[in-house]
């Protein structure tokens, strides 16, 4: 067994390498630079948290993200491992004793801020002892044109000229081939061997579906699936934000609101109580999110659309960074397009920028009009080959019918066309289902000719009809008249019965059927009474002793490695060695604690139950 699979096993508790940790680790471990583009969740940690223990000295880790730099020591505590930061959080008092340690080398890992690191104190007690590596996190922070820039970053040259023979690992999660070329001229990572991992998160199931009462939808999503999770709600406003976060209150949730409206100190005191307490969602603008490490965080819920899809898989990749199962949840309608069509036309900025946003606007609504497998669609729009099919995508589970919407669409537009392009479209729906309204009166549009020629379908297809055109540009909105529909070049041939368009068949059992989806596929699933209580119990158990420690629960075990607990029921010290997730150092701590835990709920005839349960085996 090599050392690095052993150090894997007994400090970190796990079994194997994923793909291809081993091979970055024996790189580095043996003095090697190597540039890693893995995603979110990949476990790049490991590949420089293992070779500072390989390695002679202190690995430096420079990381922006201060924020996380407590829980990422607090975790590595857990494990026996001796790690310390750097930043303007520590006293004058407190930097000085982490200096200290440093110099007299008995830390294994010291995470840096950029800005401190290149203080010439920092470098001068850098050079007082060579560390063993340097790690830089976030690496595609040194890209100028990208959207997390960092200055502090385009210093970090002087590693390499001042530290020649020091071996250094770039990490990141967000790397297209451009912001790549910028890492290794920026950083003189010429000699780095790239690792180049997938942007695929299998984990992660996406659903994208049709708005019609968002709340009502939210409200059978959470209840269905995801009643005792960790979550993220995003809205687009921060009224909403607000509203949002007190309907939630009122049903028996855990919901805190997060928006830059608000005070720092509450903002931070809801980020906290999201990373430290169990089942608590987070309703969020866009604000949130940037450092949230999280890793059990269950679904990510859009009750907005995202104006890119690129702002999509940021924001959805924040679920599930564990690897277990978690849903990104999207409820997405007419009035969606609507509006973020509008912000866009009222933003600021040249006519190139509006451009590239409408472009990007338009990718996303075909991510969600989509009727194939909605993430073979995202992996092609980060040019990553897939399969047609991944099977874990609402696409795949419940394939979505198509029919031929030609018909309709030459009613809507010329509909559209015949009240003289001045009207929304609930007018415009009135008109094609022969409706008796005063606007219909006033404006005689009972005497049009597309009057009352749509009853066939009923309001909601209409609808989606509308919807599927506007987002499909077949009809533009036009914001200086209130939202009215106008038709756009692209019709013409529509009209003049040219082209026939295949629409989707908006599902209406969605809100009505339980998804056969997560709930089936997550651990939660088919639990016994009996497990049910043991599951509370060892979480009770972890809160207890994160509680105390002041640390995030998941610090001391992650869901997987609970769920282990339960599947295996381990009764001894080397069986719960063998879990994943407990190393020596874990067990040490908390071994005796969970193992009476899992003793109290064996099988009362076995002598050990003490009437936790009726009847344990039901
Ligand atoms: P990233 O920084 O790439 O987002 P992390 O380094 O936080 O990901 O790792 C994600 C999760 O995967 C962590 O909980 C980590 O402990 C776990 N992990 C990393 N490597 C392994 C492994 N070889 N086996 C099992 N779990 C692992
Ligand atoms: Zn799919």
């Amino acid at each position: 067994m090599s050392e690095a699979l052993r150090i894997l096993q007994q400090v970190f508790g796990y079994s194997a390498f994923r793909e291809p940790q081993e091979e970055i680790i024996q790189r580095v471990a043996s003095g090697k630079d190597a540039l890693v583009v893995m995603p979110t969740g990949g476990g790049k940690s490991m590949c420089y948290q293992l070779p500072a223990l390989l390695r002679d000295g202190t690995a430096v880790v420079i990381s922006p993200l201060i924020a996380l730099m407590q829980d990422q020591v607090d975790a590595l505590a857990q494990l026996g491992v001796e790690a310390r930061f750097l930043n303007s959080s520590l006293s004058p008092q407190q930097a000085f004793e982490v200096e200290q340690s440093f110099a007299s080398g008995q830390l294994d890992l010291l995470y840096i801020a950029p800005e401190r690191l290149v203080q010439q104190r920092t470098l001068d007690m850098l050079h007082s002892v060579t560390p063993a590596l340097f790690a830089i996190d976030e690496a595609h922070c040194v890209a100028q044109w990208g959207h997390d820039f960092r200055s502090d970053y385009l210093q970090l040259n002087l590693l390499h000229e001042q530290f020649p023979t020091v071996p250094r690992i770039a990490l990141t999660a967000t790397a297209d081939e451009r912001t790549r070329r910028e890492i290794v001229l920026r950083l003189q990572l010429e000699d780095a061997k790239q690792f180049i991992c997938g942007f695929d998160r299998p984990n992660i199931q996406y659903r994208i579906t049709n708005k019609q009462n968002e709340k009502r939808q939210l409200l059978s999503f959470l209840r269905n699936e995801h009643s005792d999770d960790c979550g993220i709600v995003y809205c687009l406003s921060r009224k909403k934000v607000e509203s949002i976060a007190d309907w939630l209150s009122g049903e028996g949730f855990n919901a805190l609101p997060y928006h830059a409206g608000m005070s720092a100190e509450k903002r931070q005191r809801n980020q906290q109580r999201f990373l430290r307490e169990e089942a608590v969602i987070i309703v969020a603008t866009i604000a949130f999110g940037m450092g949230v490490d999280k890793p059990n965080v269950r679904f990510v819920a859009h009750l907005d659309l995202p104006k890119s899809i690129e702002a999509y898989y940021q924001e959805t990749g924040r679920a599930g960074r564990d690897g277990e199962p978690a849903t990104a949840w999207m409820a997405y309608g007419l009035q969606d397009v609507i509006k973020l069509r509008q912000m866009m036309e009222d933003s600021q900025g040249n006519e190139e920028f509006k451009r590239i946003e409408q472009h990007r606007l338009n990718a996303m609504l075909g991510l969600c009009e989509i009727t194939s497998c909605r993430r073979h669609a995202l992996l092609q729009y980060f040019d990553e080959n897939s399969p047609e099919r991944c099977g874990n995508c609402d696409a795949c589970i419940n394939p979505i019918e198509t029919w031929d919407g030609t018909e309709a669409a030459q009613k809507a537009l010329s509909c559209v066309y015949r009240s003289g392009q001045r009207f929304g479209v609930t007018h415009v729906i009135d008109i094609l289902r022969g409706g008796d309204t005063d606007k219909i009166r006033q404006w005689g549009h009972d005497k049009l000719s597309t009057y009352g020629i749509g009853k066939d379908l009923d309001a909601n297809q209409w609808r989606s009809v509308f919807r599927q055109l506007v987002a499909r540009s077949y009809l533009e909105v036009d914001f200086d008249a209130f939202g009215a529909l106008k038709l756009s070049d692209k019709c013409r041939s529509i009209l003049r019965g040219e082209e026939t368009i295949f629409m989707r068949k908006d599902n209406k059992e969605a809100l009505r059927k339980k998804p056969r989806t997560q709930k089936a596929r997550s651990h939660h699933g088919d639990l016994s009474e009996s497990d049910h209580r043991l599951w509370d119990a060892l979480k009770e158990t972890r809160t207890r002793l994160a509680e105390t420690q002041g640390v995030p629960p998941y610090v001391i075990f992650h869901d997987a490695t609970l769920m282990e607990m339960m599947e295996y029921r381990p009764l001894s010290p080397s069986a719960f060695l063998q879990l994943n997730g407990v190393g020596d150092a874990k067990l040490e701590k908390y071994g005796s604690e969970f193992l009476e835990v899992i003793q109290s709920f064996q099988d009362p005839s076995s002598g050990l139950g003490h009437g936790y349960g009726e009847n344990v085996s039901l």
